[in-house]
């Protein structure tokens, strides 16, 4: 037996949606994309969705709707995945990684202010483990020096924060619907937006820098007509993907509740426990549970443990200025020294929906048998 730290979960009726598409006349570009837009905008209360090819490309694309170019610089927090500080390299931007607060293991707003200078034009503030940051905090520092607010909700669909959704609060909020996210479609991102200029610019953004629209265009030659404004690319999803992303969002409140469910488990199951420490939750807001995150002493030793029992936990995240290409690009002296200590002991514990109690019993046996003290 091995139990991943995360899975898809996918019924007949997904299966049935994707076989749906197959056998009709679009199977990209078609009516399933907008169809998917419009019950992902719906279910955050956004006015606006692109989707679009992953959320590595969402990230880019809120980057380069932006305007984020060379000379610029993008704050973002060392414990993410690679792809929050990626996307300012793509647009030639340099990433600005400021610390995480200790508590809440989110971008700590004082040290994000401290990091912002002359050159700074935007804020990627990932919501870690589905918990959302100090979103009205990060706003008001965004609107004091005039930044973008582009909130990274990977982990964070259908999280809530002061009473509103992840996805309506931010300038733009990207999301990612790979396998062991809250949705899937196989690959798969979306941005959501309310401003007007923002979502134009990520339309064309997602193919080839091209439109059609007649508002758009310098002139028009007749209907055969369309126009290249700005360098674009290919990063369309399909019709197949989006089919399976709009069944999916039908379980997504589903999905939810079963990780919370799991969580609070876990965390009776560990709260009482030495050398187990439970995650944080912030007060105001409803995390979306992407990860469950202990810290322990010997982070290694319990790893490896678990591992050897089939358990197949994971570390998210190595500080992302500590991996090769950041520290030859000028990183090697970056310190965030609260990042690197909650990095030295945190482990994720498998969750994810189709996580049977059974499985999670042995689990939180195991996890006591290893880290107890
Ligand atoms: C998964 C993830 C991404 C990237 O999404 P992909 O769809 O894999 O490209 C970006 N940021 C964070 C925090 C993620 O967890």
């Amino acid at each position: 037996m091995y139990i991943p730290y995360g899975k898809q979960s996918i019924s007949e009726e997904d299966i049935q949606a994707v076989v749906d598409v197959l056998r009709s006349d679009y199977i990209t570009t078609g009516p399933k994309v907008e169809e998917f837009e419009k019950k992902v905008a719906d279910y955050v209360g956004a006015k606006y969705a692109v989707a679009i090819a992953n959320g590595t490309a969402a990230l880019h694309g809120a980057c380069f709707a932006v305007g984020i170019k060379e000379g610029d610089e993008v704050i973002t927090t060392p414990i993410t995945f690679a792809a929050s500080a990626n996307c300012a390299l793509y647009c030639g931007a340099k990433p600005v990684f400021a610390d995480i607060n200790p508590d809440t293991y989110n971008i700590d707003v004082c040290d994000l202010e401290r990091k912002i200078t002359d050159k700074t034009k935007a804020i990627v503030a990932v919501d870690y483990t589905g918990q959302p940051c100090e979103l009205d905090e990060i706003r008001k520092v965004a609107e004091k020096y005039n930044l973008t607010v582009i909130e990274d909700g990977a982990h964070a669909l259908g999280a809530d924060y002061r009473g509103k959704k992840v996805g309506s609060i931010s300038h733009m909020t990207t999301f990612s619907f790979h396998p062991v996210k809250h949705i899937t479609t196989g690959e798969g991102g979306m941005i959501t937006t309310d401003d007007e200029s923002l979502y134009k610019r990520l339309l064309l953004f997602r193919s080839h820098g091209i439109t059609r629209d007649n508002a758009m265009m310098t002139r028009n030659e007749g209907d055969w007509y369309y126009q290249q404004l700005a360098l674009g690319y290919n990063y369309r999803i399909t019709d197949i993907q989006c089919a399976l992303g709009i069944s999916q969002m039908n379980r997504l409140d589903a999905f939810i509740e079963r990780r919370r469910k799991l969580v609070s488990r876990y965390n009776s199951a560990f709260k009482n426990v030495k050398g187990v420490k439970i995650p944080y939750m912030q007060e105001g807001c409803n995390s979306s549970w992407h990860l469950y995150v202990i810290q322990v002493e010997d982070r290694k030793d319990v790893f490896c443990k678990l591992r050897s029992a089939g358990i197949g936990v994971n570390v998210h995240y190595i500080p992302v200025y500590k991996h090769p290409y950041y520290e030859k690009n000028g990183y090697d002296k970056v310190v965030c020294t609260n990042a690197e200590e909650f990095y030295k002991h945190i482990i994720s514990l498998p969750l994810y929906p189709d996580l049977t109690e059974e499985m999670q019993d042995y689990v939180i046996d195991k996890v006591i048998q290893f880290a107890g003290r």
